[in-house]
């Protein structure tokens, strides 16, 4: 089998151990193979006790990627919960808190294999957080930019505790790609943000492992909070190429839902992806506060591929959403909460129908925004008496 890197929009192809992250003519890329891969052997993994394959990404690892090392914690290998109706595929369970690491592990193994000594990312939390984890497990050099005071508490102590070098930035997650990108450009770092398409190839094995956990039969809907688009994107990608390797015979609909503040991909969907917007974003939802998502074209290609929607949904529904996850028993960040908070919104439209099998993104856990979970009503100081918790209590 062969690997190599292509433009997706003009199709230069270009060595797979080349650094770089877009093309000559300024598009993204994408990891290309030859091949037809068969999937038996992707369930044959699954009783293994080899890390590589426990591991959730690397047991599909004739669509990810060819090396000989990887990088692995192992990572993914997460639940599948049926709860009201629904389906949730819970990525909060992974090594560091998030899916990011499905995407790490491989971007990670990328960068030892082309030598590199220091990784850099942006990020909104959860990138950094992985990134550190297996940057420390590599030995590399981890840099990490984020915007300044905007990170939940639970990432950042994670990305600081497993040693990365962290840069606040007095602005946006936007301008902290933008100046990410060119700090790499200038000074030789490897870059791993999903602009990264080792990240996605990562990042497919979501889609992968739940229609595995389905037994290969295809849901009608797979819903998952939009940011920076990586997972869009990467969810396109998996579900083309899990049709093409005949692994399922019908393509479910993606159901990207992002934050009415931060929806600049939304405002595209909405004039048949005419125009691309940029726009500042807001909302509590901090893992999707990204108002310039860099995967953009790729999303749309995924949008249009699977018959797909994009919803938005207020900061109200999100945490109203979160609750009833939390409510559950499962628990999740605010981002991850979009994907119900969309489910409502879209059944209430018409598109998503009661009978159709749903599957949800939860994309974090519950742990990584502590400042959300608290619920100062549940909450009662009392004296340390007998008497006073039967008061409280009655
Ligand atoms: C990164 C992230 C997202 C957004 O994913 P994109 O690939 O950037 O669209 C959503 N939820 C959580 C918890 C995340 O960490
Ligand atoms: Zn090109």
């Amino acid at each position: 089998m062969t690997e190599w890197l292509q433009c997706i929009e003009c199709g230069t192809r270009f060595d797979i151990l080349e650094v770089r992250y877009t093309c000559s003519c300024g598009n993204l890329l994408s990891v290309e193979r030859d091949g037809i891969v068969d999937r038996d052997a992707f369930d044959d993994r699954r009783t293994s006790r080899a890390p590589i394959d426990q591991s959730g990404v690397w047991r599909f690892r004739e669509g990810v990627l060819n090396v000989d090392r990887a990088i692995t914690h192992p990572e993914g290998a997460t639940r599948l919960y049926e709860r009201m109706g629904l389906l949730f595929k819970h990525e909060g369970e992974n090594p560091t808190g998030s899916f990011k690491d499905r995407g790490m592990t491989v971007a990670v193994t990328q960068a030892v294999r082309v030598g590199a000594r220091a990784v850099a990312c942006a990020s909104t939390g959860n990138t950094s957080a992985s990134l550190a984890a297996y940057a420390a497990q590599a030995g590399l050099r981890a840099i990490v930019f984020v915007p300044a005071g905007k990170v939940a508490s639970g990432k950042l102590a994670q990305t600081l505790a497993y040693g990365a070098t962290v840069l606040q930035i007095r602005g946006d997650f936007d301008a902290a790609m933008r100046l990410v990108r060119e700090a790499c450009d200038r000074l030789g770092i490897y870059l791993v943000n999903s602009i990264n398409p080792f990240r996605i190839e990562g990042q497919k094995t979501i889609v992968w492992e739940l229609l595995q956990d389905l037994d290969w039969s295809a849901p009608d809907w797979i819903v998952v909070p939009a940011g920076n688009l990586g997972n869009t994107s990467a969810f396109g990608k998996a579900l083309r190429e899990a049709h093409a390797h005949g692994w399922i015979a019908r393509m479910p609909r993606l159901a990207s839902i992002q934050a009415h503040g931060a929806n600049p991909f939304y405002r595209s969907f909405t004039e048949s992806f005419g125009t691309r917007h940029r726009i500042a974003a807001e909302t509590v939802a901090s893992a999707i506060r990204i108002g310039d998502p860099v995967s953009h074209d790729k999303a749309v290609a995924a949008i249009r591929d699977t018959n797909g929607v994009v919803e938005e949904v207020t900061d109200a529904e999100i945490l109203a959403a979160k609750r009833t996850i939390d409510g559950l028993g499962i628990g999740c960040e605010p981002a991850s909460a979009a994907t119900l908070a969309g489910v409502t919104k879209l059944k209430a439209a018409g598109v998503m129908r009661e009978d159709e099998r749903i599957v949800c993104v939860l994309t974090g856990n519950i742990l990584k925004d502590p400042e959300a979970n608290y619920r100062a009503e549940n909450v009662v100081e009392i004296d340390a008496s007998i008497e006073a918790v039967e008061r409280v209590l009655a």
